[in-house]
């Protein structure tokens, strides 16, 4: 094994592949996958990519058999609180990425009268997390047994492996269509960058601070717009006021119109039509908001 490359795990297929490809794919960098499909490898930055289950990737960047692994924060989270302490310590969070959000949530059979969570009390819950399942259950001072499955959670009740199940939700149409509604929000998550720890190579230490500089670069962008518009000179305050994350707009002077200015801004959160809408309110006319494709700094 080179340690003058990253290893970098991610989930073969599945909810986070599409996110983490995207996500790599705008930070430069193309990966050509081997033909059976479990390796791969970046062109433009010395990094590796291994194509795992998610459910190893924690296991993986703890061991330092990857250097980097992206995994939802309920697989992460769950197997920090019910493994053993990893020789070298555990792999750490280095940052949250934004997509594959979901909820951890717990559901129980329509007909249970109320959402309190107290009427879990005493019952058997089905899960594929039950460490989570156990935390937030002890938080809320709520004893329950937890019948473990890696998944279809949601059959449970109908064959009486459980009365209640505490399962991934996003929609909620798959509980709805066995019979079950969700009550109480156990764990939020999204997908996240883990590294192993201990110090990295030097090489693996450029390539990674290269990765985080664009990492962060496409997050920043993500929701960031560019706003352009025209302004009565006397609504500019109430008008920079409105734009959200903006900070320091550039106000330019309009040819021939003293009364009127032009201002740019760069919006670091997202513009709703309804902010377009008091923007007009306020005066402001010809509104333009463009994508930002990269930003750094
Ligand atoms: P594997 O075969 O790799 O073990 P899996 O079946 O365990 O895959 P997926 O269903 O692909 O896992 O989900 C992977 C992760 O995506 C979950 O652990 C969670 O973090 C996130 N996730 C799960 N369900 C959803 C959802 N409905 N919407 C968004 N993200 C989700
Ligand atoms: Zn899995």
């Amino acid at each position: 094994m080179s340690d003058s490359r990253l290893r970098l795990a991610l989930q073969k297929s599945g909810r986070l592949s599409e996110g983490a490809f995207d996500l790599l794919a705008k930070c430069g960098l193309t990966i050509s996958r081997a033909k059976d499909n479990l390796y791969g490898r970046a062109r433009e930055l010395p990094i590796d990519v291994l194509l795992v289950r998610d459910d190893d990737i924690p296991g993986l960047v703890d061991d330092g058999v990857c250097d980097l692994g992206i995994v939802g924060e309920n697989v992460f989270e769950e197997h920090r609180l019910s493994s053993a302490a990893a020789p070298n310590g555990p792999a750490s969070a280095v940052m949250k990425l934004g997509f594959a959000r979901c909820r951890l949530m717990l559901a129980a059979p329509k007909a249970w009268a109320g959402d309190d969570v107290a009427a879990y009390e005493g019952k058997r819950i089905a899960t594929s997390y039950p460490a989570l399942t156990k935390a937030f259950l002890d938080s809320v001072g709520v004893s329950a047994s937890i019948a473990e499955m890696s998944g279809s959670v949601e059959i449970a009740p109908k064959l009486r492996i459980a009365e209640a199940i505490c399962d991934i939700v996003s929609t909620g149409a798959t509980l709805e269509a066995h019979g079950l509604k969700p009550t109480q929000t156990v764990f939020t998550s999204e997908a996240i960058l883990v590294r192993r720890p201990g110090e990295f190579a030097p090489e693996q230490a450029a390539a990674f601070n290269s990765l985080m500089v664009r990492v962060n670069g496409v997050i920043a962008s993500r929701d960031a717009k560019y706003v352009m518009l025209n302004a009565p000179r006397s609504a500019v305050d109430a008008i920079i006021e409105l734009l959200p994350g903006a900070d320091s707009p550039t106000i330019l002077e309009l040819a021939g119109r003293p009364d009127v200015v032009a201002i740019h801004a760069v919006c670091g959160e997202q513009v709703f039509w309804s902010t377009l809408e008091k923007l007009k309110a306020l005066g402001a006319t010809a509104i333009l908001v463009a994508p930002i494709e990269k930003m750094m700094p």
